[in-house]
C-alpha cells in the first residue's frame, strides 16, 4: 500500500511559514502585496482568482485585482504591466491565464519584471531557471518538488519520467528535477510505447491533462507517482490523470486528487509573493 503525498497538509505547513514571514516583513515596514490581472468573464478564471485572494487574506498578504473586459486592447494591458513593474507597493503580480482570443499572452508575459513574476512563467524567468540562475519558480512544478522534499522523498539520482511537456507544467518540472539531480525523461503525445517508458520511472509525474489515463501498466513496482491532472468528476468532485485505485497498490508513494498537487500550487504562489517582497525590501 502506497504512502500518501498529502498536499493539503504540506500546503498548510507552507502557508503557516508564509504567514510568519509576512508578519516579520510587515514589522520591518516592507509591503507584501499580490496583484492579479483578470481579463474577460471566464467563470473558471474568476473562481481561481477568488481562491487565490482568499489564500492571501488567510496569510496576511494584501491582494488587488485589475479587471478588464474581454475586448480590452493589448496596449492597455501592457501599460498596466509596466505600471505594476514600477510600483514599489506591489511585491509581485500575475496575469490569470488563459487570456481571451485576440490577446497575445507571451508579449505581456515578456514585459513582466522577473523580480515580480510570481507565476514564474515569463520567458526571462523560464530562461533563468533553465541556466540555473535564481528566479521565482513556476508554482505547480515547484509545488511538486516541495511536496516530495517535505515528505522526505529523495529525488537525487532517481530515474524520473514526466508525462507532459507544456510550458506550464511538464517543461519547467523537467528543469527542476534536473536541478535536483534526477535523470529525466520527458514524454508527450507522440511518445512511442508510453507504458514501457513510464515503467522505467522510479519517480513518475503525470501532467498529460487526460482523465484517469495512467493505470497500473504504466507503473513500476515501488515507484513514486505524482498526479498533476485535475478534471471535474461527473456528479461532482475531482479526479486526476491517474487511476488512483489501480495504481496505489503498486506505488510506494502517490499523490491523491484532490488534495495532492492542487493545494501545493496555491501555496507556492503565496511563497513566491513573500520571496519577491523580501528580495525588494
Ligand atoms: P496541456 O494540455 O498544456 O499539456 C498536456 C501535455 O501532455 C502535452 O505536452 C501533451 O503532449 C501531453 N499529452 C497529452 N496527451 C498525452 C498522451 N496521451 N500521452 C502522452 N502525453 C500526452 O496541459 P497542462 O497545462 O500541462 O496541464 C496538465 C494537467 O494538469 C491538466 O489536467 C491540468 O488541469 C492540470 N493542472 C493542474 C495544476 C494543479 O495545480 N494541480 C496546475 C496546472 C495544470
Amino acid at each position: 500500500m502506497a504512502k500518501i503525498l498529502d498536499g493539503k497538509a504540506v500546503a498548510a505547513e507552507v502557508r503557516s511559514e508564509v504567514a510568519a514571514e509576512v508578519a516579520r516583513l510587515k514589522d520591518r515596514g516592507i509591503p507584501v502585496r499580490l496583484d492579479v490581472i483578470l481579463v474577460g468573464d471566464d467563470p473558471a478564471s474568476a473562481t481561481y482568482v477568488r481562491m487565490k485572494q482568499k489564500d492571501c487574506d488567510e496569510v496576511g498578504i494584501e491582494s488587488h485585482s485589475h479587471r478588464f473586459e474581454a475586448d480590452a486592447p493589448q496596449e492597455e494591458l501592457a501599460a498596466l504591466v509596466e505600471q505594476l513593474n514600477g510600483d514599489s507597493a506591489v511585491s509581485g503580480f500575475f496575469i490569470q491565464l488563459p487570456l481571451p482570443e485576440g490577446l497575445d499572452p507571451l508579449a505581456l508575459l515578456s514585459e513582466i519584471e522577473p523580480a515580480k513574476d510570481v507565476d514564474g512563467l515569463s520567458p526571462l524567468s523560464v530562461g533563468r531557471l533553465s541556466i540555473g540562475l535564481p528566479s521565482l519558480l513556476p508554482c505547480t512544478p515547484h509545488g511538486v518538488i516541495q511536496l516530495l522534499r517535505r515528505n522526505g522523498v529523495e529525488i537525487e539520482g532517481k530515474e524520473a519520467v514526466v508525462i507532459g511537456r507544456s510550458n506550464l507544467v511538464g517543461k519547467p518540472l523537467a528543469q527542476l528535477l534536473l536541478r535536483e539531480n534526477a535523470t529525466v525523461t520527458v514524454c508527450h503525445s507522440r511518445t512511442q510505447n508510453l507504458p514501457e517508458v513510464a515503467r522505467r520511472a522510479e519517480l513518475l509525474v503525470v501532467a498529460a491533462g487526460r482523465r484517469e489515463f495512467v493505470g497500473a501498466e504504466y507503473v513500476r513496482e515501488g515507484a513514486i507517482v505524482v498526479d498533476v491532472g485535475i478534471h471535474a468528476r461527473e456528479g461532482g468532485g475531482l479526479v486526476g490523470d491517474v487511476r488512483f485505485d489501480e495504481v496505489e497498490p503498486v506505488a510506494s508513494w502517490i499523490s491523491p486528487v484532490p488534495g495532492g498537487v492542487g493545494p501545493m500550487t496555491r501555496a507556492m504562489l503565496l511563497y513566491n509573493t513573500v520571496q519577491a517582497s523580501r528580495a525588494a525590501g
